[in-house]
């Protein structure tokens, strides 16, 4: 299968305030957030046009960068705005859409304070992971070796690019010995998230998921929350340790890019999709396709 590159594809990119040919965006290679990690990101997927909670993105893409000490300097509307205008100008209606933020060229050094900032949106096909048959049995999980770090030792709740560091290489490790993913626990050993997506757990008819106090609170946890709530299923956010794993029933990951996704086995553990799994990986696709469904 011959893959095209990110930078040889066609189409518009949105480039600190217009849209330029696709292979055109570029930055030079002294540019702070290249080599100290001063870049902030989002993940959005637009369905039939419509980017699913793009201003709750836009927030939380403004929110990284004033984490990260830097401003965006574009409101969320401008963003929301610029998206939507991307998605149309690249006329697929179906895309993932990716705004990146980072520090520009002036300094080059550690501090960077008079840098200035720069933002780009690029989108591009990704579609859903898998259907519902093959969903439905699961993906396999490896426990990661690296560990999602202490508030204090870095800036968790942005979605910051070089926290993504310890994910890439735990993704790595995992495929390497055949699992689709890896499970990372938090800096005190408590089950945290996966590389790009958070993960819950049933029992008794309830959900689990562990407190985001130490990883990205993601949009789509929260969104399944809400749905697992209007079915009448409550959550519990609470420390949940490896060992208690073998108490879960079923488990799934969740995120922009993953949607909804039942999870067969974690290391030594291992679950069964369900109902409660099928339910919400069923109320999700609703929900991002509202008109759809008014239809
Ligand atoms: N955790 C990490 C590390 C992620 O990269 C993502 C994907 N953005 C998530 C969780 C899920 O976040 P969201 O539901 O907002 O996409």
């Amino acid at each position: 299968m011959s893959v095209v590159a990110f930078d040889q594809r066609e189409g518009w990119i949105w480039f600190d305030g217009e849209l330029v040919p696709w292979q055109d965006a570029k930055l030079h290679v002294l540019s702070h957030g290249l080599h100290y990690g001063s870049s902030v990101f989002e993940g959005e997927r637009a369905y039939d046009g419509t980017i699913f909670k793009s201003t709750e993105h836009s927030e939380r893409f403004r929110h990284s960068a004033e984490i990260m000490d830097f401003e965006i300097p574009y409101s969320v509307a401008e963003l929301d705005a610029a998206k939507a205008l991307c998605v149309e100008k690249n006329g697929d209606p179906n895309v993932y859409v990716r705004p990146v933020a980072w520090r520009g060229s002036e300094m080059m050094a550690v501090a960077a304070q008079s840098a200035t900032v720069h933002v780009a949106i690029g989108v591009w096909p990704w579609p859903s992971m898998f259907d519902m048959a093959t969903k439905m049995k699961g993906i396999r999980l490896d426990l990661a070796e690296w560990r999602r770090p202490d508030p204090r030792t870095a800036p968790s709740s942005a979605k910051a690019a070089g926290l993504y560091m310890i994910a890439t290489l735990s993704k790595h490790a995992a495929e390497r010995k055949g699992y689709a993913d890896a499970l990372m626990l938090d800096w005190q050993g408590r089950v945290a998230e996966c590389t790009g997506a958070n993960v819950f757990f049933t029992r008794d008819g309830q959900l689990h998921t562990p407190i985001a106090d130490c990883f990205l609170d993601g949009i789509t946890r929260r969104t399944v929350i809400d749905l697992a709530r209007s079915r009448g299923i409550e959550t519990v956010e609470h420390r949940i340790m490896p060992d208690e794993l073998s108490a879960f029933n079923e488990c799934f990951i969740c995120g922009t890019g993953a949607e909804v996704t039942p999870v067969s086995e974690i290391g030594p553990h291992r679950f069964q999709p369900g109902n409660i799994s099928q339910t919400l990986v069923e109320d999700y696709s609703a929900a991002v396709r509202p008109q759809a469904n008014a239809a």
